[in-house]
């Protein structure tokens, strides 16, 4: 019997490879898209699925190729994870940051209504549209999105919800606070401190230069998001859902936990450096877990601390792993 079809928008990031591996688990055929011809698979190898999904080059605004992707592949369930994903970044490039969010959405929203999709449609939301939490948020909190970014992700997250109410399409919003894995580019500050950190244990004179260290986040761990979004997708009656542990640490927690692991005190190393600091951050955010737990059973197995830990040996292995080559 031929497999049910998945296409995942955005396969090569950290979420859709590992969204990809997922879906092959469970025994789907998965189309994996991404802007390019020759997409970057370094997390596809590192997780041992490089070859199994059928890689398709298209750019989520073009409706066309989204159009005949869709006819071609027929796919039952669709996932969004592509984006412009880095706040800092969407500083800088707002333009590129709004039309890989905002327009991606609703070019794969229109082609899909358009070509009559009975499927799930799976929009991968962020916290970032909360700005700074007064407490655990969750749909009924209040939004203040305070990067080009943020703002994105605010519009798609309404987009979403109009084309499920107006023209009854099945498609989901899940709002996620920040997660991690090995897979996070460089780029990212949870993984620029665990390889600075890494670099300081082996050379004593390297420094870590970073922003300001008194910002909480509510950090999860990338597997258990990958779970969460399958059940938000797949539920029978489609609710936009916040994706969240529930407990937030500042950037110093994180910090000092990591270079403990490895035996360091991270003030001997870590420079606080305002060029790092962004145009407008938020201070504290961190979401409320019981909604998601309520309707569909979900909560965060791992804790930051066994988040953080996990980065760190993965880190250790890949150095001792790097040696012995
Ligand atoms: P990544 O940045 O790792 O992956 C996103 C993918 O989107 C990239 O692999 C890239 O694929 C594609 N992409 C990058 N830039 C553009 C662009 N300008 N236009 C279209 N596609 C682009 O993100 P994650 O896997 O970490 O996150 C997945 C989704 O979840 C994203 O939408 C992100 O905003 C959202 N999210 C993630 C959080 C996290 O903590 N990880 C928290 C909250 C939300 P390619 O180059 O192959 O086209």
């Amino acid at each position: 019997m031929p497999s049910s079809t998945a296409v995942v928008f955005g396969c090569t990031g950290q979420d859709g490879s590992l969204l990809s591996r997922a879906l092959l688990e469970q025994g789907f055929h998965v189309v994996g898209v991404s802007r390019s011809s020759s997409p970057n698979l370094s997390t596809h190898r590192a997780l041992g699925i490089a070859g199994e999904v059928e890689l398709e080059a298209a750019d989520i605004c073009d409706f066309r190729a989204v159009l005949e992707l869709l006819q071609r592949h027929d796919p039952i369930e669709i996932y969004n994870l592509a984006a412009q994903s880095s706040v800092g970044l969407s500083f800088q490039q707002p333009a590129k940051t709004c039309e890989s969010i905002v327009t991606g959405t609703v070019n794969l929203l229109e082609v899909a209504r358009f070509a009559e999709f009975r499927g799930q449609m799976f929009f991968a939301g962020s916290s970032e549209i909360f700005g700074d939490t007064q407490g655990p948020a969750d749909l009924t909190s209040m939004r203040d999105p305070v990067s080009p970014y943020a703002v994105a992700k605010d519009a798609s997250l309404n987009i979403v919800r109009v084309y499920r109410d107006a023209y009854k399409l099945r498609c989901v919003t899940g709002i996620l606070f920040n997660h991690e894995s090995p897979y996070r580019p460089a780029t990212f500050v949870t993984r620029k401190i665990v390889d600075g950190a890494m670099r300081c244990s082996k050379w004593k004179s390297t420094r870590l230069h970073l922003g300001d260290l008194s910002i909480a986040r509510d950090w999860g761990w990338a597997e258990d998001y990958i779970e969460a979004i399958q059940l938000i997708t797949r539920a029978d009656q489609l609710v936009d859902q916040v994706v969240c542990t529930g407990r937030m640490v500042t950037l110093e927690y994180f910090v000092d936990r990591v270079f403990k692991a490895l035996s360091l005190k991270w003030r001997d190393y870590v420079v606080q450096d305002k060029s790092f600091c962004r145009p407008s951050d938020i201070r504290c955010s961190v979401g409320n877990p019981e909604p998601m737990a309520r309707r569909l059973g979900w909560r965060a197995e791992h804790t930051v601390d066994q988040v953080i830990d996990r980065l760190v040996e993965q880190a250790l292995l890949d150095e001792a792993i790097g040696s012995v080559k």
